[in-house]
């Protein structure tokens, strides 16, 4: 069985990563390429985390770079045809909501290609998000789901997928993260600043509708400020949210911008912080299974269970909210939370047990 594995993202490499680590210790044969379509290049987001995460170097790097929506949807659709013309595989799988996963499932599909969506079913309802329209996009037409929980599956069933083609198998993020926690270390920042455990605040932010104008970043900010009192807050700055940041003048000492960190650091500062606070979705289910009170600073959430199961809360961005937020963390009167069923590490590994059980995948579609 011949599997291109799709990413071009932070997030995609890190979901990936447990996926490799399966296939690899399957010793069942199942031959993969590794297509990076370089929407992230940054070395901090890109390389830095191949390294972190012992991935292999990719087979091939569609280099597409920055540009709009649908500039880069183009351009990886033309990339990665091509590679497709000279080698169809059984199955391309991608992962998460990213214009990378979109476009390459697109391509795919439309050259005969089955088509497996790894954290298939997530809807935030927000379609002011590109994330969303990707997520509904691939959902429509993939042949194979696998979910992170049963109200995802629940949602692919409601869309009319049938019970063969779903899979609830859990959160490959969170294997990544199980695998890896021995090994986090601290970042410079620790050391120079002299934080302590849970002393700190966690921040991060990069979502279009919270950078992109700068009167909403610079609201989150100050608001976050004005009501942390002496208490650092960390700020590994996304590169999309740093072009924004110089143009905001915010004169804090206990706000500290630093580069975005490496997996290995920033999963540090996450473990021992006091909370985090954030618009990303990985980093709710981070939080979740580290236990550790997690701010989501966004109206909605596409990863309900880290609510209702885990320690995250919906805080939005109004000053109000995240007044009240941060007196219930400093009050010592946020929720405890548990652990989402199957976030457990062992996703990759049920992931590839039912690709090698399903046998559509073995027939013949491999064109040398
Ligand atoms: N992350 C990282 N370094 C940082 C900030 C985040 O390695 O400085 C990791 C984090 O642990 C999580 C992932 O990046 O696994 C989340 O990526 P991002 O927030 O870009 O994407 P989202 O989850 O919002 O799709």
């Amino acid at each position: 069985m011949q599997i291109d594995i799709i990413a071009g993202t932070r997030p995609n490499f890190i979901k990936i990563a447990a996926i490799i680590y399966a296939i690899e210790s399957s010793k069942t044969g199942i031959k993969y390429r590794l297509i990076h379509t370089g929407q992230h290049y940054d070395e901090k987001l890109s390389l830095g985390i191949f390294r972190d995460l012992n991935l292999p170097a990719p087979d091939r790097n569609l280099n597409i770079g920055s540009g709009s929506q649908a500039e880069q949807t183009g351009g990886i659709m033309l990339g990665y045809e091509e590679i497709l013309k000279e080698k169809k595989p059984n199955i391309c799988l991608v992962v998460g909501d990213v214009t990378t996963s979109m476009a390459c499932a697109i391509t795919a599909k439309k050259m005969g290609i089955k088509v497996v969506h790894v954290e298939a079913g997530l809807r935030s309802k927000d379609w002011s998000m590109p994330e969303e329209i990707n997520r509904i996009i691939i959902d429509s037409i993939a042949d194979y789901f696998f979910t992170t929980t049963i109200e995802a599956s629940q949602e692919l069933y409601r869309n009319g997928k049938s019970k063969d083609q779903v899979f609830f198998v859990g959160n490959t993020m969170i294997d990544t993260l199980l695998r890896f926690k021995p090994k986090f270390q601290a970042p410079e920042i620790w050391n120079k600043l002299d934080l302590q455990k849970k002393n700190y605040l966690l921040l991060t932010l990069h979502r279009p509708s919270n950078v992109d104008k700068i009167q909403n970043l610079k609201r989150i900010l100050s608001s976050i400020m004005e009501n942390s009192g002496e208490v650092p807050v960390i700020f590994p700055v996304h590169p999309r949210t740093a072009s924004i940041l110089e143009k905001i003048s915010l004169p804090s000492k206990n706000l500290f911008f630093i580069k975005p960190l490496s997996y290995l650091e920033f999963n540090f500062l996450l473990q021992n912080s006091m909370a985090v606070l954030t618009d990303s979705g990985g980093v709710t289910e981070e939080a979740t299974v580290l236990q550790i009170p997690c701010m989501t600073l966004r109206e909605n959430t596409e990863r309900p269970e880290t609510v209702q199961i885990g320690t995250n809360e919906i805080i939005g961005t109004n000053k109000e909210n995240i007044e009240k937020a941060l007196f219930k963390l400093f009050a010592n009167k946020w929720k405890k939370g548990a652990i989402p069923e199957l976030w457990d590490g062992k996703t990759g590994k049920r992931i590839i047990e039912v690709l090698i059980e399903e046998k559509a995948f073995h027939t013949g579609q491999i064109i040398d």
